[in-house]
């Protein structure tokens, strides 16, 4: 089983969350034993969502050591754990475990279970060389999957798969979905997931080159750089009565403030991006009822949709646009996220 676990590691720790909030590499953090159900991952590889950025701002109550998009290997298990998922090489999610009893855990939604715990909430996060996992809710990341390709798929992609699947029942076979954020580390695999595993027709909606190119290489049929274009209009002209549903997939809140504006009658709204708590859908009552709009919440994926999408990154259908990084640069990353700079998922390599 390779080097013996220390008792000590390097970790990205959040110190003084809030408008002074920094990351801090920290060599000394203490490694934890796994409980009841749980397992010891040895991290290889962890994406960075920008929600992270919550953590750092202060915006909710989260761990010092965020992160839930790892891949790594089961290097220790706690008691009820199955000695055979010892050396898997598994993925570590958003969802930390769930409660299993509640009707939506019954039914295979355990993302939306009423007594969840999350990764970097209720459990360190993944941005550290060990991190503890509830085995019953790891995934398994097949062969010929690179870790660094992997990482992306546990929250972005997955979020993607799970804000995409609420639209089969809203709008036709070739119907226009307005993605806003499409250039991002969740937009830039939704727009793969929409445009080639739904085929429906995807208009971007992002900022700079680099996301228009990324965006377009995704499966785009159009794209709308909102700083410098009329985007309501754009979207008018393109889709004649605007479009089927949008995603909402950035978290400003100028994007939600501008979705409604996209979409036709009887579209879906779909909220993915995270603004501060304090921040409600901006939207008069009267205008829900006189367009007939449905606004629905994300909350990540079903584990069903966790393996499609392992599968069709497998077959290379979806290929997550990823630039890895050392451990060292977690902290500009932050400053990168905050100030909407990536394109694409950064992902960092752990120390070994
Ligand atoms: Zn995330
Ligand atoms: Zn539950």
């Amino acid at each position: 089983m390779g080097s013996p676990v220390p008792s000590l590691q390097t970790a990205a720790v959040i110190e003084h969350p809030g408008p002074n909030g920094i990351v801090r590499i920290d060599d000394a953090h203490p490694v934890e034993t796994p409980g009841k159900d749980q397992v010891l991952v040895k991290l290889a590889y962890s994406g960075i969502c920008a929600s992270e950025v919550r953590a750092l701002l202060g915006w909710a109550n989260y761990k010092p050591v965020v992160g839930h998009e790892g891949v790594g290997i089961v290097v220790k298990i706690g008691e009820n754990v199955s000695e055979s998922v010892l050396g898997q090489r598994v993925g570590v999610k958003w969802l930390h475990s769930a409660c299993g009893l509640c009707s939506e855990c019954q039914r295979g939604s355990s993302n939306h279970c009423i007594k969840p715990a999350f990764t970097g909430v209720h459990a360190q996060g993944t941005l550290q060389q060990y991190v503890i996992a509830d085995s019953r809710y790891l995934t398994v990341i097949p062969d010929g999957i690179p870790g660094e390709v992997a990482s992306p798929l546990l929250c972005a992609g997955l979020t993607m798969m799970g804000g995409i699947a609420k639209l089969d029942e809203h709008i036709p076979k070739d119907g226009w979905v307005v993605i806003s954020g499409s250039g991002g580390g969740l937009g830039h695999i939704g727009v793969q997931i929409a445009s080639r595993l739904r085929k429906f027709r995807v208009i971007a909606v992002d900022s700079g080159l680099s996301k228009r190119e990324l965006s377009l290489q995704c499966g785009a049929h159009e794209f709308i750089d909102f700083a410098t274009e009329d985007v309501e209009q754009r979207v008018k002209e393109i889709t004649g009565e605007g479009a089927h549903a949008c995603l909402i997939v950035s978290g400003s809140e100028a994007a939600f403030e501008l979705a409604p504006k996209l979409v036709r009658n009887n579209a879906l709204l779909a909220v993915i991006g995270l603004p501060a708590a304090t921040f409600n859908f901006p939207l008069a009552a009267s205008v829900f009822a006189a367009k007939a709009l449905t606004v629905t919440g994300v909350m990540v994926g079903t584990e069903q949709m966790m393996e499609e999408l392992l599968q069709q990154t497998a077959a290379g259908v979806i290929r997550p646009m990823v630039k890895v990084e050392e451990f060292s640069k977690v902290p500009d990353i932050f400053d990168k996220l905050k100030n909407n700079q990536v394109t694409g998922r950064i992902v960092v390599r752990i120390p070994q």
